[in-house]
């Protein structure tokens, strides 16, 4: 893992080495099916979690049965990484067909006995989907344009394009050299889908924002916004009665948030789970007035 000098205002301006990545790792998604299956048992939201826990599941053989893809080469990863920019982006990377083969995998892999009958129908229409439609359902929800896709088939998707970008990223590992903080994700350039306050080694207490798509985690300091980077006017949102192990990061700047997870207050959080757990802190936010930074690939809007 790289690592850079950084003044971390979050911990009282020491200086440290502290890892600027921290690299996606190969049981992401078996980490979140197993958390998603544990939240699952015990609040509200039970048959949607069970649901996106069986995705998760699904994800994670589709990973570890993914062949190797074609990856940028050193020296366009090397200008890309001196120059700040995203290697990975889907609007840059030319994405192989072999994300389909991954969806089918995991099409196949899914226990459809955890899903709801709609969903099962989606799991059939998208295994005879033609080639130009599944590109067409990708180009829009990596584009942001979730209205666009068919709403029960879309999280089906956006999973299937996880598990690629994950593969990319694992086979790309830990760059040796790293971006400068930055609000989106250094190997992807997509939005976080939360953020996540770490308790490990050299992590102690710095926050972490956690991409969307390729699960890549990048440092940013804490008490900052992560869409417009203004250090005031930040404000913390939660859930009266609900603990204090997520929070809202909201933003009077730019009117967004993002979800804080604090994994000194809840050891066994995984953000990108926890996330589709705490779905009413979404809605408290949004009447409030703030808009979320970035989305959850499995929740897109309107599909459940
Ligand atoms: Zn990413
Ligand atoms: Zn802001």
């Amino acid at each position: 893992m790289s690592q850079r000098t950084i003044t971390d205002g979050s911990a009282g301006g020491r200086i440290a080495e502290i890892p600027h990545l921290r690299p996606v790792q190969a049981g992401v998604f078996a980490e979140r099916a197993e958390r998603l299956q544990q939240l699952a048992r015990s609040g509200a939201w039970q048959p949607y979690l069970r649901w996106a826990a069986a995705l998760s599941a699904a994800q994670h053989t589709a990973l570890r049965g993914a062949p190797a893809l074609p990856r940028p080469s050193e020296d366009v990863l090397a200008h890309c990484f001196e120059h700040a920019m995203p290697p990975l982006s889907p609007e840059g990377h030319p994405r192989n067909s072999l994300w389909r083969t991954m969806l089918y995998d995991m099409l196949r892999a899914v226990d459809t006995a955890a899903l709801p009958p709609a969903a099962n129908s989606s799991v059939e229409a998208l295994l005879h989907s033609e080639d130009a439609r599944l590109e067409a359902a990708a180009d829009a929800l990596l584009a942001g344009a979730f209205t666009e896709v068919d709403a029960a088939q879309a999280p089906f998707v956006a999973a299937a394009l996880q598990v690629y970008w994950a593969k990319l990223a694992l086979q790309i590992g830990g760059p040796v050299g790293v971006p400068i903080a930055t609000r989106l994700c250094p190997l992807c350039g997509s939005h976080p889908v939360a953020s996540v306050v770490r308790i490990d080694g050299a992590a102690y207490g710095l926050r972490y924002l956690v991409c969307s798509l390729c699960a890549t985690e990048w440092h940013m300091v804490r008490v900052k916004c992560s869409a417009c980077a203004s250090t005031k006017g930040i404000s913390y949102l939660g859930i009266d009665g609900g603990g204090d192990a997520v929070k809202a990061e909201c933003c009077d700047e730019c009117h967004t948030y993002l979800k804080i997870f604090y994994l000194e207050k809840e050891t066994s959080a995984v953000p990108a789970a926890d996330d589709l757990a705490t779905l009413a802190l979404d809605m408290l936010v949004d009447e409030e007035g703030y808009h979320r930074v970035g989305p959850n690939l499995l929740f897109v809007p309107g599909a459940a």
